[in-house]
């Protein structure tokens, strides 16, 4: 708001009125705070750049509880003497994925830098070639392991690698093998990759580790959503990976964590490792993923946790939204009409499958003024242009956020 300021100085003989408006116009913008909700009506369902996963009531309540007091967070009740913040995620942790120990940092790079440079520092990671991804915002895995210490090997082509390419690869510096799940990306056509059974077999001959970034953090059977199969974080440790490492605020539904599953002695080791305190969790995080993980731990997570519960939306639900919302903006003198249309589950996750929708379609020639109209909006609703409309998908759109703004 230049223009109040400059308004008001260059302008001594405004109404008094005028004055306070633009004083008060000036001074709610100066005080507004960058970071705030929005409505996502993208139909993306993980949306990186809109904060990723919204949390459930239950991990909202915990960050309230645990932010506004003092408490446990490194203190043991029972003996009155300091305790561990490593306690606080782990056991739900270890219930839900079936997994040995568990421990929770910043991010899933986060996680990776630490499994990385806790198991494999000075030591060669075999990876294949077809795995060597950019995860987003420039990151690359290859630049995470060069910052652990640990040495690259590239194995296989980008299509298709073999076990064998594994097996000779193997030297007597070599520390681990390292899978990273095609989380973004799809390698359609003439590909093929061993098999995790296989690769864990390999690793444990040669006395290596199998350490799998499995990303996504899906601990439910998305194909239950008619989706496509996501290997779950399940799978991975059951198929004999010593260490998976995933995300907390993708498919998890929690907020922005980063998670290492697996082997109680390797998992103790990398959490005496110095880049564990540098990469830890905050106590908020640690609140509100214990509250989203015991959703999983109870069989609610699909009722609790908001994008599960966006997944499992029944369309005839999102149909009668887009039409009530059509109708409201027709109302308002905006004509819409709805469609059929896809929601995707983003974040990275599930590429190239999608979900059917049913989407409000506004017609104009001017879509991108239109979009930062709604932008404008408090809150402002993000919508989605295609050619010449602006569509906006009720999936994504949170219980309690749909009707504002609108009309
Ligand atoms: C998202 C993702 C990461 C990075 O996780 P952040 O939580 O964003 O740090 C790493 N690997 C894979 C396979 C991913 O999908």
């Amino acid at each position: 708001m230049g223009c109040a300021r400059n308004c008001w100085l260059g302008n001594p003989s405004a109404h008094p009125e005028a004055l306070a408006d633009q004083t008060a116009a000036w001074l709610a913008d100066y005080f507004t705070p960058t970071l705030h909700p929005v409505i996502n009506a993208t139909g993306v369902i993980i949306h990186t750049n809109l904060g990723r996963a919204p949390l459930s009531g239950a991990a909202q309540a915990a960050i309230t509880a645990v932010g506004g007091h003092y408490n446990t967070l490194e203190y043991d009740l029972a003996s009155g003497q300091r305790g561990s913040r490593t306690v606080h995620a782990e056991q739900v942790l270890r219930r839900v994925a079936g997994a040995e120990a568990a421990v929770v940092v910043n991010n899933n790079a986060a996680a990776m830098l630490l499994m990385l440079s806790g198991l494999c520092a000075g030591q060669e990671v075999l990876i294949s070639r077809g795995q060597l991804v950019e995860i987003g915002g420039g990151f690359r895995i290859p630049d995470i392991l060069r910052q652990s210490g640990a040495k690259l090997v590239e194995v296989g082509t980008t299509n298709r690698t073999h076990l064998r390419d594994y097996a000779q690869a193997i030297g007597p510096n070599t520390a681990a093998i390292l899978v990273v799940h095609a989380s973004n990306y799809q390698i359609i056509g003439f590909t093929s990759a061993p098999e995790m059974s296989e690769l864990a077999e390999l690793t444990r001959k040669h006395g290596l580790y199998l350490l799998y970034d499995q990303g996504s953090g899906a601990l439910l059977d998305t194909a239950a959503y008619g989706l496509a199969h996501e290997p779950t974080v399940q799978e991975g440790l059951q198929v004999g990976a010593d260490v998976v490492a995933f995300s907390g605020d993708k498919l998890v539904g929690g907020p922005q964590t980063g998670i290492l599953v697996g082997r109680s002695d390797l998992i103790h080791t990398l959490k005496q490792h110095p880049l564990a305190r540098a990469v830890r969790a905050d106590k908020l995080a640690l609140a509100s993923l214990s509250a989203t993980l015991e959703h999983y731990l109870k069989g609610e997570a699909e009722r609790e946790i908001p994008i599960w519960r966006m997944m499992a939306r029944p369309l005839a639900d999102i149909r009668a939204t887009a039409e009530a919302w059509a109708g409201h903006f027709t109302a308002a003198g905006l004509p819409a009409t709805t469609r059929p249309d896809v929601s995707t589950v983003g974040g990275g996750s599930l590429p190239g499958t999608s979900l059917p929708s049913h989407v409000v379609a506004i017609p104009t020639s001017h879509p991108n003024q239109l979009a930062a109209r709604l932008r404008q909006a408090t809150p402002p609703i993000i919508g989605r242009i295609q050619s010449d409309h602006l569509l906006l998908d009720p999936r994504t759109v949170l219980l309690g956020q749909e009707g504002a703004g609108v009309g």
